[in-house]
């Protein structure tokens, strides 16, 4: 089939596809093939020549139950067939919107929580974040709490506002972004980042004190919250270093400062526990779900909303007449009708033992690839890891951009069959979690094969 679209203008033929690609830089869809992947099968996925591949990656982080299950295909086909789309504005809504938001509540019990806002994505999530964070203090009648920070490397979406709180680069040059009412925090890389001699207790020590003062130098009555993902995913799977969040928290807490965790990849298993604040002892005011909600087969998010912001909310809405923000597809019931059902396995299957019972050969496995000397660090935890390519083991020797070591892995995975996640020298993986033993030391096997090529 030719996809190829033509410039008006000129007359003359774009090469390549009609679709503008979403981060993937224009030579590629302009000049070469993308690789169409047409078939997915529990932790594999299948090209359109027919070629198997080991989804490493899940998807976009997100297929936590595999390509192919059939519960969650079933309960979207029911739910279509009875009622393929109704709204929850003006108190109106569907059964499953209201049973995902009860379940979504007694899934979450970091800490209680009072309310679940539905959106259809990770970033609509984080864009909703920052609206609730401004009514709330609106109607507390602090009119100067509008600042947010986040973190250096920090991945929250790429909307306007999403994109403005991720602290990633290439998600602000050119687009007139960061927004000015935020500010970014250290990336607490151990690794990285880390003085000689430091230990990550002192690591996370200095990274508490960096906070304190930019919260004191920019005003604690201008800051209104915190955003922080457990593990930072797509800026290369940072794991906090040690009393990391303990720090932090007890920081943002004494300057009245809300705490958002964003646990669009995280939640529901990934690292090990329910979610990432479990693991990591976090308390928020605000959660960002998505992904894994309904294990990616149907585009849904949600926000967490505690007791104390939902009470303000509801009075202060009381008074304005409705909390005018939501989307056609808030809480859409197919969507709901799928995360449903993703929760309903989750509970069933014990998602979280049967991802600590897979974890460790996934991460062991891996990590015995260390010493390679062209691996500066491999890092994970539960079903997520990076491996960041570097010379002498060292942060401060990374290979000359030209070389492409990075790539050239990722072309020697695809080539044997397994498709990563390659973002210049990082190397990041986040397997679905029905991922088999074998399947497992298949991944680790093309890895081996793999570096070893680009060794
Ligand atoms: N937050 C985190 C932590 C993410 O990893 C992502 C996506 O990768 C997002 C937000 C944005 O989600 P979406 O792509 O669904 O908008």
């Amino acid at each position: 089939t030719d996809n190829s679209t033509s410039d008006a203008k000129t007359g003359q033929g774009f090469k390549g596809h009609a679709m503008l690609a979403p981060f993937t830089p224009g030579w590629q869809t302009t000049d070469l093939d993308p690789l169409i992947i047409e078939k997915s099968e529990g932790s594999y996925v299948y090209d359109i020549n027919g070629k198997k591949y080991l989804d490493s990656l899940a998807g976009l982080w997100c297929t936590a139950l595999g390509g192919s299950e059939q519960r969650l295909v079933d309960a979207a086909n029911a739910q279509l067939k009875k009622l393929p789309f109704y709204h929850s504005f003006w108190n109106r809504t569907t059964k499953p919107t209201l049973d995902l938001a009860k379940e979504l509540l007694e899934f979450f019990t970091a800490r209680k929580m009072a309310k679940a806002f539905f959106v259809n994505s990770g970033s609509e999530a984080n864009d909703t974040q920052v609206k609730i964070v401004w009514y709330y203090y609106n109607a507390l009648g602090k009119p100067n709490k509008k600042k947010f920070i986040a973190r250096t490397k920090s991945y929250h979406g790429s909307t306007t506002i999403a994109a403005s709180l991720s602290g990633l680069s290439p998600l602000h040059q050119k687009f007139d972004l960061p927004a000015p009412f935020v500010l970014h925090t250290d990336c607490p890389h151990y690794w990285r980042y880390h003085l000689p001699g430091e230990t990550e207790e002192e690591f996370s020590t200095r990274l508490a004190k960096n906070l304190e003062e930019l919260i004191l130098k920019e005003g604690p009555e201008t800051i209104a919250a915190f955003i922080a993902e457990p593990v930072m995913g797509a800026g290369g799977v940072i794991l906090p270093p040690a009393t990391y969040f303990d720090k932090i928290q007890a920081v943002v807490k004494k300057y009245d400062i809300l705490f958002i965790a964003d646990e669009v990849i995280c939640a529901f298993g990934r690292l090990g526990t329910m979610f990432g604040s479990d693991k990591y002892n976090i308390k928020p005011d605000l959660v960002s779900l998505a992904k894994a909600l309904s294990s990616g087969y149907l585009p849904i998010g949600a926000i967490l909303v505690s007791p104390e912001i939902a009470e303000v909310i509801h009075s202060q809405s009381s008074k304005l007449g409705s909390f005018s923000h939501g989307f056609t597809y808030s809480g859409s019931p197919v969507p709901c009708a799928v995360a449903l059902e993703a929760l309903k396995i989750y509970k069933e299957r014990n998602i979280v033992a049967v991802v600590n019972k897979i974890a460790p050969r996934f991460q062991d496995g891996l990590k015995a690839f260390s010493d390679s000397p062209i691996i500066g660090e491999i890092r994970g935890t539960g079903l997520i890891l990076a491996t960041e390519f570097a010379d002498n083991k060292s942060p401060n020797d990374p290979f000359p951009p030209e070389w492409g070591v990075g790539a050239y892995f990722g072309a020697q995975c695809q080539k044997r069959g397994m498709l990563v996640r390659v973002a210049g020298d990082l190397i990041m993986m986040s397997p679905p979690f029905i991922i088999s033993p074998e399947e497992v030391d298949e991944l680790i096997s093309i890895y081996g094969k793999a570096l070893r090529e680009t060794e």
